[in-house]
């Protein structure tokens, strides 16, 4: 085992911080992970990598970043209990205290301790480096038929995306709009995909993302938005509109868009983070029996049933990845994902980077 090891850190500045640091051992019920693939995600763009805006849950601590990381057990501490060094595992990215209420839901995301919740890469140490200190109470095994690459969108990603469409519930019956194609929105049509939805309509602005959810076969339409998106979704909806929609994009009017378009008894999911929305509750939801869901992330136990998922349908989540950078090259990748011209952006290891 090395001594020391790469880690990359957000100063805030928009720019990646290279540092070299010691190795660390794992304590008592956790894991030393080699880490093989890190995601970047939406929000540490937004929350940390242009500035430190995140307070309280969001706030971001000068640790090592990356939430979104997958890896291999090379040390298991005293008191582990299920997994081994060997086992390939995804982590939960928030490290809850285990014991308050939305902890013993599986909800770690929204634990109510203010001394022990921790996410992954934000007030502790994430997947950004050559290793990371995980607590084997946050690991999800990782199926065989799974890359690290796909496992490493299983959490925040896919996780959040399957938790929001499991509440406003996706079938056959179903024409769904997702607002905004960035890797969640893809994400989203991967899933509806897979769920039975019967036509899946996309709409974002940047043209790149519009391409990836056509050439992935993930939305049957997709639309540049603008002022005309709620005519244009009824004309591809024989005139009612979706029964389903889902705002990936965390923006005013694509929210609006989402509620209007969605037809009378229909259900919308806010996935999206941050921003506004403006709309009027009496046409726009009220008279037409419209529900409307938030969705926070997802459980551990959704997190298990999810991966059982992806293995039966054949689904991988590495699909959406676009590029792949070795971490010696975090900088290029988070300025990629800053940039919005891409897909997933992965900063990977070992087989993940062949
Ligand atoms: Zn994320
Ligand atoms: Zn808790």
């Amino acid at each position: 085992m090395k001594d020391n090891m790469t880690a990359a850190y957000l100063p805030g500045n928009s720019t990646v911080e290279m540092r070299t640091v010691p190795v660390p051992a794992p304590g008592h019920g956790e894991v030393l992970l080699r880490i093989k693939a890190s995601t970047i995600c939406g929000s540490d763009i937004r929350c940390i990598y242009h500035e430190h805006l995140g307070k309280g849950p969001e706030g971001y601590q000068g640790v090592i970043a990356g939430h979104e990381p997958c890896g291999q057990i090379v040390a298991a501490g005293e008191g582990c209990r299920r997994f081994k060094a060997g086992d390939r595992v995804i982590v939960y990215h928030i490290s809850g205290c285990g014991v308050c209420n939305d902890c013993r839901r599986g909800y770690m995301i929204s634990c109510t301790s203010e001394k022990y919740r921790r996410a992954y890469g934000w007030q502790r140490d994430g997947g950004m480096a050559e290793f990371m200190i995980a607590e084997e109470k946050d690991l999800i095994a990782l199926p065989d038929a799974l890359s690290y690459a796909d496992g490493a969108q299983v959490a925040c990603g896919f996780g959040t995306v399957f938790e929001g469409l499991e509440k406003i519930g996706i079938d056959g019956n179903h024409a769904v709009l997702i607002t905004g194609l960035g890797p969640v929105g893809l994400a989203t049509g991967a899933l509806c995909r897979k769920l039975g939805a019967n036509k899946i309509i996309g709409i974002d602005v940047v043209a790149e993302r519009m391409k990836i959810a056509l050439d992935l076969g993930l939305c049957d339409a997709v639309l540049k938005s603008g002022p005309d998106n709620v005519t244009q979704v009824k004309e591809l909806t024989g005139g009612f509109g979706v029964e389903r929609a889902v705002d990936c994009s965390a923006n005013n009017a694509a929210r609006a868009t989402a509620i209007r378009a969605t037809r009378k008894w229909g259900n919308i999911v806010f996935l999206g983070e941050g921003g506004t929305v403006e709309f009027n509750p009496s046409p726009d939801m009220i008279h037409d029996q419209k529900t409307i869901y938030g969705s926070w992330v997802t459980s551990t136990w959704l997190m298990e049933e999810l991966v059982e998922r992806l293995v039966r349908w054949n689904l991988h989540p590495a699909d959406i990845i676009t590029h792949r950078f070795a971490l010696d090259r975090a900088a290029d990748a988070y300025a990629l994902m800053a940039s919005g011209k891409c897909g997933k952006v992965a900063v990977c290891q070992d087989e993940e980077l062949k």
